[in-house]
């Protein structure tokens, strides 16, 4: 009896990862055909100085326009992107055609000039020899001033050679290229390698933001947060704003800059030129808390 259950059991237990792993190589051969296609968007969510309400960048953030399942957020094949590898052609790509867009966009909305854009890297870009060249020829090819480049990276880049990670971001702060702390809070170890990490601004991650309204210790730990970089001279952004509660509580605390859908959610491109159009940037967002997002990207 024993035996057959088990049996049974192992051959539930195979079909389901048989099943799995022709899902993923499913996605796979999608995520090439994908970039044979040109099927890829970057989306644009714009970063918010929480003093003045003046919009002061965006991050750049990957889409999938599918053709039967419409806009595809990363969450849903990152895991993939990462295992394969592809995720380095894609984010250079990312790289590149934010680049391009700023400086068009640079031509016909003259406050556009001033903004920045940052980039997600994955640890894996941090393994790659050409990093730097490749950052140096995106910049050469679409003459995207590199001060107004930001590159975000999370502490699992530190994870395989730490020496070899910091020295790599040395060199990048030395071309003038910001780094951004992401995620910060998620790892195990933020606070004690954080003197030794060469960024200049941290990005605080959503769920200690969500949190701020119902936890008290959640704003103890932001405020905690916002003193450690502070006295690092660090400048902080807060992800996932949502409420105007919450952005009340950062403004109060401190805290430089605001990211999250109480803003804006992330814009498609024609979103932003709406955006520079209706109003002389640097632009004054404020959304009613209530207010149904017609962006509705999650
Ligand atoms: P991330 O870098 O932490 O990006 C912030 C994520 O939070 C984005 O999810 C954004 O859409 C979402 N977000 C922004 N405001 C709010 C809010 O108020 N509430 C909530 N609930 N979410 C908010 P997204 O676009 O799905 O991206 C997920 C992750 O995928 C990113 O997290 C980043 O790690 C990765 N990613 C996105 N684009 C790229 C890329 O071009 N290259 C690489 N390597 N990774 C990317
Ligand atoms: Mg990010
Ligand atoms: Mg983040
Ligand atoms: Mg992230």
């Amino acid at each position: 009896r024993a035996k057959s259950l088990g049996k049974a059991r192992y051959e539930v237990f195979s079909m389901t990862m048989r099943a799995q792993s022709i899902a993923l190589m499913q996605i796979e051969t999608d995520l090439r055909r994908a970039a044979e296609r040109n099927e890829f968007l970057v989306y644009y969510q714009p970063i918010v100085d929480l003093s003045t309400l003046k919009i002061v960048g965006f991050e750049t953030l990957l889409r999938w326009q599918h053709p039967e399942r419409g806009i595809v957020s990363p969450s849903e094949f990152m895991t993939v992107a990462e295992e394969t590898g592809l995720i380095l052609p894609i984010s250079w790509w990312v790289m590149a055609e934010a680049c391009r867009q700023m400086q068009r966009w640079s031509k016909v909305f003259p406050r556009s000039r001033s903004l920045s854009i940052s980039v997600n890297l994955s640890g894996r870009h941090f393994q790659q020899a050409d990093l730097l060249l490749n950052l140096r020829s995106i910049l050469s090819e679409t003459e995207f001033p590199a001060e107004r480049l930001r590159l975000e990276v999370t502490e699992g880049i530190l994870i395989d050679n730490k020496e070899i990670a910091i020295a790599t971001l040395e060199e990048i702060r030395a071309m003038g290229i910001g780094l951004y702390m992401d995620d910060f809070g998620t790892g195990y170890s933020s606070l004690s390698y954080l003197h030794r990490f060469p960024i200049d601004t941290i990005k605080i991650d959503r769920t200690f933001i969500s949190a701020l309204n119902s936890e008290e210790s959640s704003a103890t730990i932001v405020h905690t947060i916002l003193m450690l970089a502070h006295s690092l001279r660090l400048k902080v952004v807060a992800e996932g704003i949502e409420t105007r509660q919450q952005y009340r509580v950062l403004q109060a605390l401190g805290c430089n800059y605001g990211q999250g859908y109480f803003f804006a959610h992330p814009l498609s491109a024609p979103q932003v030129e709406q955006l520079f159009a209706s109003q002389s940037l640097p632009h004054l967002i404020r959304p009613s808390p209530k207010k149904h997002n017609a962006h509705g990207l999650h």
